[in-house]
């Protein structure tokens, strides 16, 4: 008995020809109207899907298949007596091959300046539910949801005038795939706007935004698993991007180490160097070059940065690559890297050496190279927050005390204050001509985190005496500013905002000191 085919397609590569072939092979083909016009117009016998219902298609095409003639031709069991029964009673003929591609909705969503309008006019509604009536009656019919796909069946079909039950097996997941990727396509494209249209930036879903880039050998401890994601649509500059030139594979505690240290140093505009370890600077500096910033930030915390992740944001060239070779590096990161420069790690093949472009460049958190929200696990639940991407300007200093800082003083608190935003809380960051001097973190005191950050200069033999600081919240009482200047501060920088604000005012008065409000607070946790 002659097959029938019903052929809809919005992709009409190969159709033309493939309808041919079917013909040849005595095929009978029903179609809808654009796909009808382009085979009859070829001079192919075809019949209307509207002559078959008796409905012509309506309301702009959104109804076009969607009747019991087509639905009860492709989901009638042909073993099942009472089924072939119903089919004969309403005048209803099977139909054997179900040819389907699907309104092309994410090529539409992903256009610059797509509507809501244009992306909701392409939901596709007649198609996915005549491909899930034919996958799901996948013995008696065969459903192609791919030009990929024609090939293969006709050959079949020439061969055996008839589709295997494993290839009519396979082409139902397929199809089931199929929808299942176009329907998650229209889910997270509507679950990221508001009904005006416009982007929400705490989607009402978030499910698969996440693309798995690779497993990882375990996680923060060996005992557990890991594997590391990237966003659907990573910003530009985001260590996501990195290139692996050379070394082990990267770790857990190596991506999240060296993600820290890429924030932060992609935040200066000269020439600057970090060194993280367990997630916090232990040196950061500025130079004339890339060699001048790593010399100053490694002077820090010699003892911490062995093992460091070290990140720049200039390309490294041979006098700088030798100078890091001298120490223990786990991860190294920049922009490039001079061929001598390369030269230099390939003795030392454990140094994972990551080249990643910085970000272009601008106010907004994707422009400085991540998304513009943050993430973080609670139990079964997700924090989101919008990235910490405040910047601090000369022009917003508020200076309180009697002392009134210099101009090097100025430039060497919002240094501090840079740093200070990448350190945990509570974060005590001493500073002198574009370095750290003394780095206090992640300590559950701010004065803890102040002697500290003092008796890691003590370790480095740096003298705090006339240095900058800064406090990434403000100080609840005058004991925090008294550590800070019996170290050797001769500046101070923090929030402001304190019950306590007079007290800390006076006492940097007292102490001879100037003192700088920012009116913003970096917590990190
Ligand atoms: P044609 O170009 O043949 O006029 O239209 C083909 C497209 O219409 C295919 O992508 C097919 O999935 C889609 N289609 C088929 N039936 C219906 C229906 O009843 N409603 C909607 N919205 N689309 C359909």
């Amino acid at each position: 008995m002659a097959l029938t085919a019903l052929i809809s397609v919005s992709d009409k590569t190969g159709i033309l020809e493939f309808a041919q072939a079917l013909h040849g092979l005595g095929v009978r083909l029903l179609s809808t109207g654009g796909t009808a016009k382009l085979l009859a117009d070829a001079g192919l016998p075809v019949t209307e899907v509207a002559e078959l219902t008796g409905f012509p298609e309506m309301l702009d095409g959104r109804v076009k298949t969607l009747h019991p003639k087509v639905h009860g031709g492709l989901l009638a069991r042909r073993d099942v007596p009472a089924h072939m029964a119903a089919l004969a009673q309403h005048g209803i003929g099977t139909i054997d091959l179900l040819v389907v591609n699907l309104y092309p909705f994410e090529a539409t969503v992903a256009k610059p300046g797509c509507t809501l309008e244009d992306a909701i006019e392409n939901i596709d509604i007649g198609g996915p539910a005549m491909v899930r009536s034919a996958a799901k009656n996948w013995k008696d019919v065969g459903v192609l949801t791919d030009a990929s796909q024609y090939g293969e069946a006709l050959a079949e079909l020439k061969a055996e005038g008839q589709l295997s039950r494993k290839t009519k097996f396979a082409f139902s997941v397929a199809a089931f795939n199929r929808i299942s990727q176009y329907d998650g396509a229209i889910s997270d494209y509507l679950s990221g706007l508001q009904e005006d249209g416009t982007h929400a930036l705490f989607p009402a879903q978030s499910n698969g935004r996440f693309v798995k880039l690779q497993d990882l050998r375990y996680g923060e401890n060996p005992h557990q698993q890991a594997a590391f994601y990237r966003d659907l649509y990573p910003a530009p500059g985001s260590l996501v991007s990195a290139k692996q030139l050379q070394g082990k594979e990267l770790s857990y505690n190596n991506i999240a180490d060296a993600d820290a240290a890429w924030e932060c140093v992609k935040g200066f505009d000269t020439p600057a160097c970090v060194i993280v370890k367990h997630a916090n600077p232990c040196g950061v500096a500025i130079g004339k070059d890339a060699h001048e910033a790593y010399s100053k930030a490694f002077k820090t915390d010699p003892t911490s940065a062995f093992g460091g992740i070290i990140a720049f944001n200039r390309p490294l060239d041979r006098a700088a690559a030798e100078a890091i070779s001298r120490q223990f590096v786990e991860v190294l990161m920049a922009p490039g890297y001079a061929p001598e420069a390369l030269e230099v790690f390939k003795s030392r093949v454990n140094v994972r050496v990551l080249e990643i472009a910085l970000p272009p460049g601008g106010k907004s958190a994707w422009e400085q190279g991540r998304n513009a929200v943050d993430v973080k696990r609670v139990g079964s639940g997700l924090l989101m927050q919008t990235a910490d991407n405040r910047e601090l300007t000369l022009d917003e200093l508020k200076v309180v005390t009697k002392k009134q800082p210099t101009p090097q003083q100025l430039q060497d608190l919002l240094f501090a204050w840079k740093v200070a935003k990448y350190v945990k809380s509570n974060a005590i960051v001493f500073c002198a001509d574009g370095m750290t001097m003394g780095v206090g973190a992640g300590q559950m005191s701010r004065l803890d985190s102040a002697r500290i950050a003092s008796i890691k200069a003590q370790h480095a033999n740096l003298s705090l005496q006339g240095t900058a600081v800064a406090s990434d919240a403000f100080f609840p009482f005058r004991d925090g500013l008294d550590v800070v200047v019996d170290a050797g501060a001769s500046c101070v920088i923090q929030p402001g905002g304190s019950m306590r604000d007079q007290e800390v005012i006076d006492a940097a008065d007292e102490r001879g000191v100037a003192m700088v409000f920012s009116g913003v607070r970096h917590f990190r946790h």
